[in-house]
């Protein structure tokens, strides 16, 4: 590369191997420099760097092309040095002017015909102006009222203005002159005025200062007068001739010569006078364009600092041409383009843009020409290393003369800001995911309660469309009873500003019903950290919550059975009646029962009989109605008796209403009669059979769970326990000898030991007599002092009898209140005596009573063997003869004994 080689400028005359100094110059800018038809590069810049060559001992090549390659040349190093050029604070980017060589005044020329003073004159004329030109931008900046009329170079613009193609033409004043005489039409026209007049430099490569101060040097150095000496070879003029030649005619009419020489005259006066205007604008001009510089100066430096690239872009609707006018130079280093190439053609940065985002931009790009409006896009270019890259473009459009528009703006990379929205975008649909897939509700609510957000799924476990709930409050939607502590719950959040968890409460669902569930929350907090809002996640626990009362109550349940179970080890006789009331108490009131009852069955299920029964407080007693029931007139319940029966079945009603009718009908009546809604019966069997059934009532409907059977079943089990047992006790009653109650023999036994003494009288002749003693008046007592006062009294009286008999003599209680004396060996005479000790006894003792003495009296009845033949002699006509003679002592008024 050229840039890397140092250029030796200070080098010894006698190097032949002295490298060529190339000059970059414009090809057809006579007669400054140009290429003659043999090739040849041509004009006063060619001598003048020819000479300067000489001066450093150097060859030197010359590098004609057009303007803007003979600029590229230069930076891009293929040239050393461009041999003359005016100074643009945009060349000024990327070169470093030298000397000055000789001004150059740019004008306007028009032809010498026409009939303006100034510029000014010339509104809506098409100005012909070399493209890209110093002059071309002056005008823009200057004279934006004029049209412009591009050409290649000047030598196409002069040859279009003589062709008459256009009448105005803007060119550096020696080299229109040049060209015009070369056409042979100096004469058509004339300079308007001096646009401006700048020194025409030379440059190098910007930072090429080596060269730039040998260069300066040798210009320096040149010979005194050398370069006014070219100028005047080169240049017609330097005079700005504003006289306008006028074609001589020649005339012989004296009238005809007074005119011409009143108009050179006046017209003399004029160029006075426009000198002097010429003058005062340079001036101002000058100053003006100083200042732009300075203005410009900075524009270049902020542009170079600012991230973006900024730019001005072109659009020609109709054609569809496109370039950047002004590009800032940062976009070779972003996009890798170069912004020369693109003040011509837009279309590299268009190439680059990705081909998803090109379509869509360009049409954007249409519509903020419509509309005006600011035109903003975003879209990848792909970068020199082949990534994709997002920038971000924002420019404002301006309308230029017809169909032409330029955009101001910039585009910046935006890249970073892609990526993080793109993580932002991950992340939030990765909470969307788990919000939206999480089996807990999440919630947020308002400090007072109402609802901020509440998750879809929501509305598959509650049924309620979940916009529906924001802006609500969480209130209606929780179980009364809840409501209380879900504010107490919030409230310690705030107390705290902790998370908070644990609490459970009841929500409803649409269709009424409600969950369980358990929450935590957590407080959101603002700026000043208050707590603006809660955030919480709550929990369906209600299978948890039923497993839970489930096993409570299989718990509670079973410590049921249990204490009732170890209540039934003390069993003492007798007590069967008291512990079956006692269990169906206790189930009763377990499972909030109104009425428990029991039922045995008697002939095949044809009959029943209520024989225990417990009520609720309130809830009136039906067993005397239900003592003895013919299952026969009831249809219904003979089959489900039936199946009770044979197959052990439960049978639930959860609604009395809803029985089978007309099967039925009388059950519904007899139901009703006495307020049942609802019942269950259990089938109660004792060895194997089935013996009768326990079950409730309930005067409001109830629905019984099913799971209840087996707990059903266990209470079943318990009762026919209790029911074998007293079966037991009554075979084990049989088997004694004893009466329990009163400790005296029992009527079998007495009975059978009466047959025996018969037997032994019948043989041997003894005398066996028997007394039947009645207490008088017992139910009475019993009555009004109650049974147990009245076993209190069988057990006094029965020992009074054991006192007064002899040892060999039988004592039995033969029912009740009755008792049967067995005197072995005696006559009726001495067993009349002996039981009237008795009833003596009975008549002189205090009994016990609950509330102090009591005093009774007994009748008795008396027959003897010796009464009756041998062959009649039976243990039944015997006792029957004494109880007839006991109903005449009855009769007789009671408290005493008949024995005849
Ligand atoms: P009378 O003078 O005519 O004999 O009248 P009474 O009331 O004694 O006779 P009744 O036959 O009318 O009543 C007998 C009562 O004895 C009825 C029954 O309740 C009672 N009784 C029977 N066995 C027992 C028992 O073991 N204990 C108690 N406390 N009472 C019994
Ligand atoms: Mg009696
Ligand atoms: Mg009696």
């Amino acid at each position: 590369m050229w840039s890397g080689v140092a250029v030796p400028l200070a080098v010894p005359d006698n190097d032949p191997e002295q490298e060529a100094l190339v000059v970059a110059q414009d090809h057809a800018w006579p007669p400054f420099a140009w290429e003659d038809d043999s090739g040849q590069p041509r004009g006063l810049l060619v001598e003048l760097w020819q000479q300067v060559g000489e001066a450093l001992g150097r060859p030197v090549r010359f590098h004609l092309s057009d303007w803007p390659e003979s600029l590229r040349a230069v930076d891009d190093g293929v040239a050393h040095v461009h041999g003359g050029l005016l100074v643009t604070p945009e060349r000024e980017g990327f070169l470093s002017f030298g000397e000055s060589l000789l001004p150059l005044s740019t004008t306007i020329f028009v032809p010498s015909t026409m009939p303006v003073l100034s510029v000014e004159d010339l509104e809506n004329e098409s100005v012909g102006v070399v493209r890209g030109s110093r002059e071309a931008r002056f005008l823009i900046d200057e004279h934006p009222g004029l049209l412009h009329e591009s050409y290649e170079n000047n030598a196409a613009m002069v040859r279009a203005a003589v062709r008459g193609d256009i009448q105005v033409f803007v060119a550096d004043y020696p080299v229109a002159m040049f060209l015009l005489g070369r056409e042979g039409a100096n004469l058509d026209f004339r300079p308007l005025g001096l646009l401006y007049q700048e020194p025409l430099r030379f440059a190098v490569r910007q930072g090429d200062e080596e060269l730039l101060s040998a260069l300066n040097a040798a210009v320096r150095g040149l010979p005194q007068g050398e370069l006014d000496r070219l100028s005047q070879r080169w240049l017609h003029s330097e005079r700005i001739e504003v006289f306008p030649t006028l074609p001589v005619v020649a005339a012989g009419a004296g009238l005809l010569f007074l005119l011409l020489l009143f108009l050179i005259l006046t017209l003399q006066r004029q160029r006075r006078v426009l000198r002097s205007s010429v003058q005062a604008r340079t001036q101002e001009l000058e100053a003006a364009r100083k200042a732009q510089e300075a203005s410009l100066r900075y524009f270049q430096q902020l542009t170079a600092s600012v991230p973006g690239v900024l730019f001005c872009y072109r659009l020609n609707l109709e054609s569809g041409k496109h370039c950047y006018p002004f590009i800032s130079r940062r976009v070779k280093d972003v996009l890798g383009l170069d912004p020369d190439e693109l003040r011509r053609d837009a279309s590299p940065v268009f190439d680059l843009a990705h081909p998803d985002d090109r379509e869509a931009g360009l049409k954007s790009i249409m519509e903020s020409a419509q509309n005006n409006s600011s035109w903003h896009y975003e879209l990848r270019f792909r970068m020199p290393d082949g990534e994709w890259r997002w920038f971000e473009a924002l420019s404002v459009p301006a309308r230029q003369e017809g169909d032409q528009v330029e955009w101001f703006g910039h585009f910046t990379e935006i890249q970073g800001h892609k990526d993080l929205e793109q993580a932002l975008r991950e992340r939030e649909e990765q909470y969307r995911l788990i919000v939206e897939n999480a089996n807990d509700i999440i919630y947020t609510l308002t400090p007072g309660g109402l609802f901020l957000y509440v998750s879809p799924n929501w509305k598959a476990m509650m049924g309620h469309d979940p916009d529906s709930l924001v802006g609500r409050s969480f209130e209606p939607f929780v179980h009364k009873e809840d409501v209380q502590q879900c504010h107490d719950f919030l409230r310690r959040v705030v107390a705290t500003g902790e998370p908070q968890s644990g609490v459970e409460f009841r929500a409803y669902r649409m269709d009424g019903t409600f969950r369980w569930f358990t929450s935590n929350a957590a407080p959101i907090l603002d700026e000043r950290g208050n707590v603006s809002a809660y955030l919480g996640i709550a929990r369906d626990i209600t299978n948890k919550k039923q497993r839970d009362e489930n096993a409570d109550f299989q718990f509670r349940f079973q410590h049921l059975i249990a204490e009732i179970s170890s209540d039934l080890v003390n069993f003492p006789f007798g007590s069967a009646d008291p512990k079956l009331d006692y269990i169906l108490r206790r189930i009763g009131e377990f499972f909030q029962l109104d009425r428990t009852y029991l039922f045995l069955l008697a002939d095949e299920g044809r009959h029943m009989r209520n024989t225990h029964e417990w009520c609720a407080e309130g809830v009136n007693s039906v067993i005397t109605d239900m003592a003895d029931v013919s299952v026969m007139q009831m249809e219904w319940s003979y089959h489900q008796i039936s199946a009770m029966r044979e197959k052990g079945q439960i049978l639930l009603v959860d609604d009395v209403d809803a029985l089978p009718e007309p099967q039925a009908s009388n059950e519904k009546v007899l139901l009703k009669g006495q307020g049942v809604r609802s019942m269950f019966c259990v089938p109660v069997a004792t060895q194997g059979e089935v013996i009768g059934f326990w079950g409730a009532d309930s005067l409001i409907q109830r629905e019984w769970p099913r799971e209840y059977s087996n707990l059903l079943i266990v209470v079943a089990n318990l009762i026919s326990g209790v029911l074998d047992r007293s079966r037991l006790e009554e075979d084990l009653v049989n088997l004694s000898v004893t009466d329990p109650l009163s400790g005296v023999y029992n009527r079998r036994y007495t009975m059978e030991r009466l047959e025996e003494r018969l037997d032994e009288a019948r043989r041997g002749g003894r005398n066996i007599a028997v007394a039947m003693v009645d207490i008088d008046h017992f139910k009475r007592l019993n009555d009004s002092h109650g049974h147990i006062a009245g076993d209190g009294v069988l057990r006094e009286f029965s020992a009074i009898l054991c006192e007064n008999v002899r040892s060999f003599d039988v004592v039995g209680r033969f029912g009740g209140e009755e008792f049967l004396i067995v005197f072995a060996d005696a006559s009726l005479k001495a067993a009349a005596s002996v039981t009237e000790r008795i009833l003596e006894r009975v008549r002189s003792t205090a009994f016990q009573g609950p509330n102090g003495e009591l005093h009774m009296t007994a009748s008795a009845g008396i027959a003897s063997s010796e009464e009756l033949d041998p062959g009649s002699l039976q243990v039944d006509s015997l006792v029957g003869l004494a109880d007839d003679r006991l109903y005449k002592a009855k009769r007789a008024g009671r408290d005493c004994l008949v024995a005849e």
